[in-house]
């Protein structure tokens, strides 16, 4: 039996709802804009100090997640709850278990200095059955174009360790702000399919 396809979100990285704050920093070929880079190509506000986010200290987090928090599709990843499917998938690895997992993630996606398609290679889910996905969305960290424009880190050569470390813990306080009560070691979860009508 074929699985049900999971549902692509329609948002896509370009939007912006800029009379909420929340804007595009994203510069394209494709949507040539009137406005500098750094600022929101939609209506040229320039909300972020991208020197600081761009030094990424550890020590400054808070800041970069408040910077990242400016940008719309940043924000709804921020925000989106982690579905049963996501949080049954993290109580099987255990915290400690889904921060490796989000390094080995992180290496994979974004770590080569040519990934394969790159700014596809991070499901866009509304329905995402793995957190790390919706933190690499949340963080700037599911493809090399976002993680130059965000972090600062040049596309055309592999990340450095140091550098997936730090994006590493981006990835990790997302995940440990959206899983709070996750334990450290593995649980066994037992899956409830969709017709036990428990919810
Ligand atoms: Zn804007
Ligand atoms: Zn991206």
């Amino acid at each position: 039996m074929a699985k049900p396809e999971r549902k692509k979100l329609k948002i896509r990285c370009g939007d912006s709802d800029c009379n909420n704050g929340l804007h595009c920093f994203r510069v394209t070929a494709r949507t040539v804009s009137n406005f500098a880079a750094g600022t929101c190509q939609a209506c040229g506000a320039d909300p972020v100090d991208w020197q600081r986010v761009q030094q990424r200290a550890p020590g400054d987090v808070e800041n970069t997640f408040a910077s990242l928090g400016h940008e719309f599709v940043r924000t709804y990843f921020m925000q989106l709850p982690a579905g049963e499917d996501a949080q049954s998938y993290a109580r099987r690895k255990g915290r400690i278990g889904l921060h490796a997992a989000a390094r080995k993630r992180l290496k994979q996606s974004i770590g080569p200095a040519h990934p394969f398609r790159d700014g596809t290679q991070t499901p866009m889910l509304e329905d995402s059955n793995n957190p790390i996905w919706n933190a690499q969305h949340a963080t700037a960290t599911c493809c090399r174009r976002c993680t130059e424009y965000w972090h600062g880190i040049a596309r055309g050569r592999a990340l450095t360790s140091g550098e997936l470390d730090y994006l590493t813990g981006l990835v990790t306080k997302y995940l440990d702000e959206k899983l709070p009560d996750l334990a450290d070691e593995p649980s066994a979860v037992y899956r409830l399919t969709k017709d036990t009508g428990n919810e």
